[in-house]
């Protein structure tokens, strides 16, 4: 299948989803097979008229307050509006059943942000769930990614995604008084875009540990759209602020 698809890994403990195997090669299915709802190349067009008081219904309601409230899918969403890549709930966004160890991904074939509907329960998770996959689909838009086999590509947005989500956010909270709190997050970035890889391509550790390592420097300072890591909420709603008083000078030159 011509199609790639980045990954979202759950934060809670996972191992990677395909470990080399010696003997004859397995067939690279870019990690399709984690989203049996995915068949195909049609994107699913989500529907508000699906029943409620479903895991469905509630992944919507939790996507809306997300796009709405969240400073980091804001800031996103601006970006990719003023990329000419504006993001629309229901074309883009896809709520589904997953395998378990994943929370969602990005459909580069469909251009399609999946949200794992019964692995998320949490607020705080799908506002993570969904800032990941944005920055993917950012990435996506703003450069011509080539997901399918240029492998340095995947693992530069995997690094972006793990390191301006907020997902080694909440790893440093709990961590920050055993480690120095700035090595930690890289080494967290770095474990997770692994981990990501690892689940969606069928590479062993020390290829996928080599690429990572080559591209980890470049993309790591890579903060765009945010223009800084945003460790926390705060972080994030000073970077919107900005980007949004950016675009505010832009219209009056
Ligand atoms: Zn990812």
């Amino acid at each position: 299948m011509a199609q790639s698809r980045a990954e979202e890994d759950d934060y809670r403990n996972k191992q990677p989803m395909h470990e080399q195997q010696h003997g004859e090669p397995k067939q690279e299915d870019y990690g399709y097979s984690l989203y049996p709802e995915r068949s195909g190349s049609k994107y699913k067009q989500g529907s508000i008229g699906e029943s409620l008081f479903t895991f469905k219904h509630k992944c919507h309601i939790m996507l809306q307050f997300a796009m709405d409230t969240s400073p980091y899918a804001k800031l996103l969403l601006a970006a990719m509006r003023t990329s000419g890549c504006a993001v629309h709930k229901d074309r883009h966004f896809s709520c589904e059943d997953c395998d378990g160890t994943v929370s969602g991904g990005f459909d580069a074939a469909t251009s399609q942000i999946v949200l794992c509907q019964n692995n998320i329960h949490q607020q705080a998770h799908m506002n993570r769930v969904v800032t990941h996959e944005l920055i993917h689909a950012f990435d996506h838009c703003r450069a011509r990614v080539d997901w399918f086999t240029d492998f340095r590509h995947l693992a530069c947005s995997e690094i972006r995604a793990a390191n301006l989500s907020g997902d080694c956010s909440f790893v440093n909270e709990v961590s920050r008084f055993n480690f120095g709190l700035k090595e930690h997050h890289q080494e967290c970035v770095r474990s997770r875009a692994l981990r990501s890889i690892l689940a969606v391509r069928k590479v062993s550790r020390e290829e996928a540990e080599r690429v990572v390592d080559e591209v980890f420097d470049s993309c790591f300072r890579d903060h765009a759209p945010f223009g800084r890591i945003p460790h926390s909420k705060k972080d994030a709603k000073f970077a919107y602020r900005d980007f949004e008083n950016r675009d505010r000078y832009y219209a009056n030159l």
